[in-house]
């Protein structure tokens, strides 16, 4: 991946985050603890309900395909 690419991907998930579309608060959406870790790219395990999540859910992108 070319450096103006991966710029261009970081701004454009910024851009995501503040409007709002994109939800990367670490903060477990089960139980509320931001007692999270993350356990591989895009996942986030909670330590006090155990529970797993991806960032992208309860996005729009949840439900996307992308296609190469
Ligand atoms: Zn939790």
């Amino acid at each position: 991946m070319k450096l103006e690419e991966l710029k261009n991907d970081i701004e454009a998930e910024k851009f995501l985050i503040e409007i709002g579309v994109l939800n990367i608060k670490e903060e477990c959406p089960y139980c509320g603890s931001n007692e999270v870790y993350s356990i591989r790219r895009n996942h986030f395990k909670c330590k006090n309900c155990r529970r797993e999540w991806s960032k992208y859910n309860g996005t729009i992108f949840k439900d996307i395909r992308i296609k190469p």
